[in-house]
């Protein structure tokens, strides 16, 4: 059984870790009118949900707390989706947008993956395009440290730099390269606050490759100039350092502020 095209839905998945400002950039988004009419779907780690409350007054939106959809909440995650699409039929509308924030620690691929091995979605669900945030300060410690971030990254169609006021440019121009290095096949783009910015120019020899603990040797093999490649290693030593606190422990501190909307 194959369903009508004109009733299938598109979505778009927003991702990008643990406090990489999925929630800015896509509120931003709203703001400007992208995604409009799309149904938004904020699925977050912690029991109590904070994130919808700054997306409330811009979407209608449906949260998905106390779990990753990616993994231990992907059944209830499925069943939202169904029931999303059971809906649009019965409204009798065509077509429809769905666009889903994950929680930091989804692995995008897994998702897609989901929706296209199940019976019914893989009919109803179209993903348009997997977008992952990385955070300009930290992504580079990150990609280095969690392999969920680079997993993130290969996932996507589109790599968005965020908070990119946060970092001289030597060291954003180091995480380009990487992303770059990661999936080649990414869009990739800058962002401070949600609205779009210029990257700066990247040279591929200085990207950090995931997983090697010797940067200082990866960066030397790339240029022999150490006055470039200086600022950058005591950039990401700094932020090696800064983020040793395990995970369980970052998902667990509070990483929003009270919104005025939490109080509708
Ligand atoms: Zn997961």
């Amino acid at each position: 059984m194959s369903a009508v095209p004109a009733q299938r839905q598109t979505l778009t998945i927003v991702s990008g870790f643990l406090g990489s400002g999925k929630t800015t950039w896509l509120r931003h988004q709203l703001h400007a009118g992208e995604f409009r009419g799309a149904v938004v779907l904020v699925n977050e780690a912690a029991a109590a949900p904070v994130d919808d409350a700054l997306l409330a007054d811009l979407a209608r939106v449906i949260v998905l707390p106390g779990g990753c959809a990616c993994c231990d909440k992907r059944s209830e995650f499925l069943s939202l989706l169904a029931g999303l699409v059971d809906e649009k039929m019965r409204s009798g509308e065509a077509g429809g947008h769905i666009v889903l924030e994950t929680s930091g620690l989804a692995d995008p691929a897994a998702l897609v993956e989901a929706i296209r091995s199940h019976p019914m979605l893989a009919h109803h669900i179209v993903v348009d395009e997997v977008i992952v945030t990385v955070d300009a300060g930290c992504g580079l410690a990150n990609i280095r440290t969690n392999r969920l971030v680079a997993k993130q990254i290969e996932g996507a169609d589109r790599v968005i730099v965020t908070k990119m006021d946060s970092v001289p440019s030597a060291a954003c121009s180091a995480l380009c390269a990487t992303i770059a290095r990661i999936n080649p096949g990414a869009r990739l783009s800058g962002a401070m606050n949600g609205e779009a910015m210029a990257l700066p120019p990247f040279d591929p020899t200085t990207a950090v490759l995931p997983g090697h603990s010797h940067i200082s040797e990866i960066l030397a093999v790339g240029t022999a100039d150490t006055s470039l490649t200086q600022p950058i290693l005591d950039f990401v030593r700094t932020a090696s350092e800064e983020r040793k606190t395990p995970t369980s422990k970052i998902a667990a501190r509070p990483t929003k502020r009270p919104s005025p909307a939490a109080a509708r």
